[in-house]
């Protein structure tokens, strides 16, 4: 066992203690960092040669969403354009890739009319992940309402996540990651959104369920606020969350918490009884909107979002 991984194992050991009980009320305010002794200053990295947390790449690939694919709803040519780009990034960082096809109704999305299609999820495994044993989940959504180039929602967690998995790549972590079609509502109520994540859910065996120890949704990561929300629906575990908390903590990063919060695709995974929050979720002007552009999305924003990420990333379990 290397020395930076005994680090790890005792900060984490830390951690899980300080998250058994969540904080119950919004606080901006960052706790105080630990005593600095050997074990808690070292990074939570996933090995020596990890590479950083760079967010000029989670920038230009805002940029990239936004910018050249544009609006991108769950059945439009743009969403295909959009899955072929991420599926062929996680290619090249050596994730073995899959597509679950999901099968998506017409209807009205933010006011537009959209049809119905077959639409995927973009899936990303590292070598050798078994979904019968203990992984996590990182998700983010790649569609967007219609009107929207969707640079806040949902590009920023989408180009999170994507700079996460590069971090990742080649680590013994097992941890999944997940693009999900079809977020954005066609209609009223809980079954007319959140197609993809519903129906990743819904294709999980006992075995598999079992083996889900956490699952994160990024949404709305990157706009400019004082604290980082950390969501959960109100129904299940408050677990993943105060582990989001704790990794805030380590990381010296202020987060908030936001309870009830029941639009994105946490909510598919807490709804049926699987531990899971969200990253996310600040109210923007731009929201839904053309104006939703990358110049809505701030640089120090997505760095503390990335250090939340990657201290819990950090953590055994
Ligand atoms: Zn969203």
């Amino acid at each position: 066992m290397s020395a930076l991984r005994v680090g790890i194992t005792a900060t984490a050991v830390a951690l899980l203690t300080a998250c058994m009980s969540d904080t119950p009320e919004p606080d901006p305010t960052p706790a105080p960092r630990p005593t600095a002794t050997a074990s808690s200053t070292e990074p939570a990295s996933p090995s020596p040669d990890a590479p950083a947390f760079e967010v000029a790449r989670v920038s230009a690939d805002i940029r990239y969403l936004a910018r050249e694919v544009g609006p991108r709803h769950g059945t439009s040519d743009a969403y295909r354009e959009a899955a072929d780009w991420v599926a062929e990034r996680f290619t090249e960082l050596g994730y073995t890739v899959s597509r679950q096809r999901v099968d998506v109704p017409a209807g009205t999305s933010w006011g537009i009319r959209v049809p119905a299609g077959r639409t995927p999820n973009v899936i990303a495994s590292p070598s050798g992940f078994d979904d019968a044993a203990g992984h996590r989940l990182v998700g983010a959504h790649l569609d967007t309402v219609p009107q929207a180039p969707g640079a806040e929602d949902n590009a920023s967690g989408v180009a999170v996540m994507l700079e996460l998995a590069r971090v990742y790549a080649g680590s013994d972590r097992p941890v999944r990651f997940i693009a999900f079609t079809s977020e954005e509502p066609r209609g009223p109520g809980d079954n007319l959104h959140h197609f993809g994540s519903r129906a990743y859910v819904n294709r999980l065996d006992a075995a598999q369920r079992d083996a889900m120890r956490a699952m994160v949704s990024l949404d709305r990561v990157g706009v400019r606020g004082r604290a980082v929300p950390l969501c959960t629906g109100g129904l299940g575990t408050l677990r993943v969350r105060g582990q989001l908390a704790a990794a805030g903590r380590e990381a010296d990063v202020p987060t908030s918490v936001c309870n009830n919060n029941r639009a994105s695709d946490h909510w598919s995974f807490e709804r049926n009884d699987l531990p899971a929050a969200r990253l996310g979720s600040l109210p923007y002007a731009a929201y839904h909107s053309a104006r939703d552009l990358p110049r809505v999305v701030d640089d120090r924003q997505l760095e503390r979002v990335g250090a939340i990420m990657t201290a819990w990333l950090g953590l055994d379990g």
